[in-house]
């Protein structure tokens, strides 16, 4: 990233043969992500498999990467899908987890035996449907839900709840059921949120589940345990505890807004006017145990006087799936964009306009929280700091593109680039709308730190694997 930003004249022609913003991704950092869980599969001497999930960054470049590196791929959709078809995916390194499967994307799964992770019953009698009329087998895993942690049941929307349907699922899944076109090899959870805790009780519940299965005399291959891996944003758990309290200082009156219009990020004043309610509603930026670590943390849990979670697995000869997306874009993306005018405020405040809209920078929760670098074309004097804000395209007075007042060296020219850093997870694409009919932001990547800057369209859409190996 810094070698990017020290690189004006690159940067300049990116912006002008691409337009502003633009997404930079770079394939070195995602393959050293993929190494990193790796690792810990081989240290734990587990069998494990990765599989990259799509939905957190559109870039096909991502997934011809993992592809192309032993990863597989989580697809959530029909494109998804049929893009990592034609990226080179296949039976053995897809699987489709979409929460809304319709007959066509159950066809194509089908048809191109990729595994199917099965939400409810009327998704089992279409697989089953839809197997049978293609004369396929549906190779299935089935989502498991209602996990009970701390005496506390984990709602989720999704899944077959692991205390009710249980009689259900060996009863439709058992040897004689009517779902003879159905063939079952694995187990899937995702859950919300970020619980070491919550992740490693699932799977052990989840094991015990899989024995009911092999008394049936249905062997379960595979474990699936979804995504959800922490990962850490910031250097300094000092700044992101005082952001915090400062924030809730601003919030209170005691100390001048530090956000947009006083935005608390969720923090607000309670009724007495004297202290604070809510919570912060941003991703958790600061965290020690992440990525790696994090995973490394579900798989050493034990109950007391139990086995640890890795073993039991071993033992157990399953194989353990992952469906990492933010985690494995970590320092992967960034996203840049051109000053095109600066102005005061009534409030006095510094209003930077950008040539990109909220939607190109949007974060499913309250705010991103991470400093943007500002790329001066002239030497600024540094002595003095200004504060600002960034707005963007939008005919909305919420287009702001960060809530929190930045402070950078100098007040940028009209014409500076805007660098936003470590954007590849959700941060770029999960939102991004054509709205006023602007146009989406390009995609480019890096395969390789040697190689030149490529161009994400570049790489097929919808043609068949045969027609990219020829191009
Ligand atoms: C969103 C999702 C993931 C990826 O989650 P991350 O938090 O990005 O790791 C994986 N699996 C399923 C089923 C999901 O819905």
């Amino acid at each position: 990233m810094h070698d990017i930003m020290d690189n004006q004249e690159q940067v300049t022609k990116l912006i002008a043969d691409h337009g502003s913003p633009i997404n930079l991704h770079h394939i070195p950092s995602f393959l050293k992500n993929i190494k990193d869980f790796q690792h810990v599969f081989q240290k734990h001497k587990i069998d494990g498999q990765i599989y990259f999930a799509r939905k957190a960054n559109k870039s096909r470049s991502l997934v011809k990467a993992a592809l192309e590196h032993g990863v597989g791929v989580d697809t959530a959709s029909y494109n998804e899908l049929q893009q990592a078809l034609a990226l080179g995916g296949n039976t053995e390194n897809l699987v489709l987890t979409a929460a809304i499967k319709t007959r066509s994307l159950m066809e194509l799964a089908i048809d191109n035996n990729i595994p199917i992770i099965i939400d409810n019953y009327d998704e089992l009698k279409l697989a089953q449907n839809v197997a049978e009329s293609l004369d396929k087998k549906a190779n299935i895993g089935i989502r498991l839900s209602g996990f009970t942690v701390n005496g506390q049941k984990l709602y989720s929307r999704f899944g077959f709840d692991i205390d009710t349907k249980k009689s259900n699922l060996l009863k439709w899944l058992g040897r004689d059921s009517g779902f003879h076109s159905v063939i079952l090899t694995g187990v899937h959870f995702h859950l919300d949120g970020y619980s070491i805790e919550q992740r490693a009780e699932a799977i052990l519940q989840t094991l015990a589940f899989t024995e009911e299965f092999d008394s049936a005399g249905i062997k379960i291959a595979y474990m699936d345990i979804g995504g959800g891996i922490l990962i850490n944003y910031l250097e300094s758990k000092v700044e992101w505890e005082k952001f915090q309290e400062r924030l809730q200082q601003a919030v209170l009156g005691n100390h001048v807004p530090i956000t947009f219009n006083n935005n608390g990020l969720g923090f607000e004043k309670n009724q007495q006017g004297d202290g604070i309610t809510g919570k912060l509603k941003t991703y958790p930026y600061f965290n020690e145990v992440n990525s790696a670590k994090f995973l490394e943390s579900i798989l050493v849990y034990a109950r007391e006087g139990d086995k640890p979670v890795v073993q039991q697995l071993r033992d157990k000869n399953i194989q353990l799936r992952i469906e990492p997306g933010r985690s494995l874009l970590n320092q992967v993306g960034l996203t840049i964009a051109k000053v095109v005018h600066r102005k005061k405020d009534s409030k006095n405040n510094w209003l930077v306009g950008l040539d990109m809209n909220m939607s190109q920078l949007k974060s499913s929760s309250a705010d991103f929280l991470l400093d943007p670098f500002i790329m001066y074309k002239s030497p600024v004097d540094e002595s003095k700091t200004t504060e600002l804000f960034f707005t963007g395209a939008y005919c909305l007075e919420q287009d702001v593109i960060l809530k929190r007042k930045l402070t950078f060296p100098a007040l940028p020219e009209i014409g500076d680039f805007v660098v936003f850093v470590n954007t590849g997870g959700y941060m770029m694409h999960f939102y991004e709308t054509e709205a006023h009919l602007f146009e989406l932001s390009k995609n480019l990547f890096i395969p390789d730190d040697n190689e030149a800057i490529l161009l994400d369209d570049s790489l097929p859409e919808y043609a068949t694997a045969d027609d990219w190996i020829k191009n």
